[in-house]
């Protein structure tokens, strides 16, 4: 349940149904928006014989039941756009946050390159696991640690915020000392007590959509990190498993406007994972931006034909640049921004 208070409900009132609630042992979660303070109630929902006993507190304008299994995920606990800061890009207000690098970062060379390219043309953060879900045992795992100072060192020279992904619960205080943003893999995607470790975490969580996950799921393992204790969490569409084999996995794109209409969190499209060959990632880039995502992810590498991984699904660097013009220009028409660059 929802509980929806007047404009100029007081903090005392606020307080009254706050104290209500938790005594029937549900817990609350309190949200400031611009007009109205929502209070998100979570819990074993039989524990309130009658959810009207609440609509007649001081104060209290509304209370709406939630039919969804997530709350704290919802459009109706949060009516605004959440916008979830990552170093100093905001994601989910009027930029298109556009964030590039490797899909693994390999050497001080090879992320510097990177790093230089897509900061000039306008990317915002960088990219780059140094722990890398990988299908082969025997198939490069990432640098690990030394792998992290690289991607942030780099970053730090050219203004960019890093975003990279935690693999496990251990791995969780060494990537958040380098990162600005942890990520979660498809794989991981319903690793529950990885989530909840990452509702404690301090960080903003980029959570990528599970490859055979519906939208519910994809929403239900969001919830676990927002109910641990963490507001900043961005989803990432990247593809989903689907009888297509023409492309490494199917894009849905219509995930945008869905999410967009059922939650209030800033959506990011990771085009590069979702078609999985470099001739395709532009359009899908441009696509995702018309479709409204509030980021878009890219993997960019200054040889791809001798990258460690994901190497057909990298764009040249030059490639990147011409996406990020071209994206630019669709983002500028729909009244949002993507920056410009050095
Ligand atoms: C990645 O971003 O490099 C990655 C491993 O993505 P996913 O978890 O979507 O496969
Ligand atoms: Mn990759």
């Amino acid at each position: 349940m929802i509980v929806v208070f007047e404009a100029h409900a007081t903090e005392e009132q606020i307080q009254n149904v706050t104290a209500k609630v938790k005594a029937l042992g549900l817990e609350v979660h309190r949200s400031d928006g611009v007009d109205h303070t929502v209070l998100g109630v979570v819990g074993d929902r039989k524990r309130i014989a009658d959810i009207r006993q609440f609509a007649f507190l001081p104060g209290v304008r509304d209370v709406i039941p939630v039919s969804s299994p997530y709350k704290l995920a919802s459009r109706e606990f949060h009516p605004e756009d959440s916008v979830v800061f990552i170093k100093d890009a905001a994601v989910g207000g009027p930029e298109v946050v556009m964030i590039a690098g490797p899909c693994a970062v390999e050497s001080e060379a090879q992320i510097e390159t990177v790093a230089r390219a897509v900061a000039e043309s306008g990317a915002r953060l960088l990219r780059g696991g140094a722990y890398k879900p990988r299908t082969s045992p025997y198939a490069f795992q990432g640098l690990g640690e030394p792998g992290l100072a690289l991607l942030r060192q780099a970053a730090d020279r050219h203004g960019l915020g890093v975003v990279t992904e935690v693999m496990t619960i251990e791995q969780i205080p060494i990537v958040a000392r380098y990162a600005d943003a942890l990520q979660v893999g498809a794989r991981n995607m319903q690793n529950f007590p990885l989530l909840v470790e990452l509702g404690r975490c301090g960080k903003p969580v980029m959570l990528k959509r599970g490859m055979s996950a519906t939208i519910e799921e994809w929403l239900m393992s969001a919830e676990y990190i927002l109910s641990s204790g963490n507001a900043n969490v961005i989803l990432c569409e990247r593809g989903i498993r689907t009888f297509e084999t023409a492309t490494r996995n199917t894009l849905d794109l219509s995930a945008v406007p869905v999410i967009k209409h059922l939650s209030h969190l800033p959506i990011v499209v990771d085009p590069s994972h979702g078609v999985g060959d470099r001739r395709l990632v532009p359009a899908m880039a441009r696509a995702a931006v018309a479709a409204g995502a509030d980021g878009v992810m890219v993997e960019v590498h200054p040889d791809p034909d001798n990258a460690l991984s994901d190497g057909p699904q990298a764009l040249l660097p030059e490639e990147f640049t011409a996406l990020m013009n071209r994206c630019r220009i669709i983002a500028t028409t729909l009244g949002r921004k993507i920056a410009k660059g050095a």
